[in-house]
């Protein structure tokens, strides 16, 4: 069976990689684990061996039909169909655990916890320089809008890197495995969500410039208004931790 490129499959075959992946995971026999992209089925069988309950979601139907023939192990519940659809609000408390296709790695991390009330954490493959921008914090150049919208749901957790020759077809770029525990509430109170990720977003549109150039389209008055929430105004959005943010985006809303 030819590597679809188009569903992003590249295979892990490493044993001792797989097992690093399960053991980072924090994985016990209380467990119920969601894999997306079971692929073959490797990381599957080490995640039933640990886990209560195993759901498998796969797109390719073909490896899903090998999958369900083989019968891996009769206690996976394998589901055909995309993980971007999966009704995750309907299940008890669950973990993720996957070597997700690169194309869907924003949206199945914001599918995920937009569905969060029962999720407990995600323990994910990414790309390299995904996993950095996630982890990333105030003043270094991977820090941007990404860090912060993830950080304000999870706490992030780059574990290793996983070189590109561990996966097979090997991609262009190396990969880390990410693990995010979900908060069960944000490290900052603001008044208005939305208004918060707005003014993040427009500040890091203009990351190189001041803050108060950056988000001078928001208002007259932004140089005061920066002053007021008690930060410097010729600082660069890039060294504003998330709590600084979240005090400016409260004077701004008033
Ligand atoms: N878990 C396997 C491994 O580690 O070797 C396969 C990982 S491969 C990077 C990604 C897998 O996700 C492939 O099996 C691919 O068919 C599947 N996939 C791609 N898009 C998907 C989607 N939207 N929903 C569920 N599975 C998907």
């Amino acid at each position: 069976m030819k590597p679809k490129k188009h569903l992003g499959q590249n295979f892990l075959y490493d044993p001792s990689i797989l097992r690093r992946i399960v053991q980072a995971a924090g994985i016990s026999s209380e467990d119920t684990v969601v894999e997306i992209g079971p692929g073959h089925g490797r990381l599957t069988c080490l995640l039933a061996e640990r886990a209560k309950r195993v759901i498998a979601i796969e797109l390719d139907r073909e490896l899903y039909e090998k999958l369900r023939q083989d019968e891996v192990d009769k206690d996976i519940e394998l589901v055909h169909g995309n993980a971007l659809r999966y009704p995750y609000e309907d299940l008890p408390e669950f973990k993720v655990v996957a070597n997700i296709p690169y194309y869907i790695t924003t949206p199945i991390i914001f599918r995920l916890i937009e569905s969060r009330g029962n999720l407990i954490s995600m323990t994910l493959t990414v790309q390299r320089e995904v996993a950095k921008r996630i982890a990333a914090n105030p003043g270094t150049k991977d820090y941007g809008v990404l860090s912060i919208m993830i950080q304000y749901y999870a706490i992030p957790e780059l574990k290793f890197i996983i070189p590109k020759g561990a996966f097979r077809p090997v991609p262009k770029v190396d990969s880390a495995l990410i693990h995010m525990r979900i908060r069960k509430s944000p490290p900052v109170e603001v008044k208005d969500e939305k208004f918060f990720f707005r003014i993040v977003k427009t500040a890091f549109s203009q990351r190189r410039k001041t803050l108060a150039n950056a988000l001078k389209v928001l208002s007259e008055n932004i140089k005061d208004e920066i002053i007021m929430a008690g930060i410097d105004p010729q600082r660069r959005p890039g060294t504003l931790s998330i709590e600084e943010f979240a005090k400016l985006s409260d004077v701004l809303c008033l």
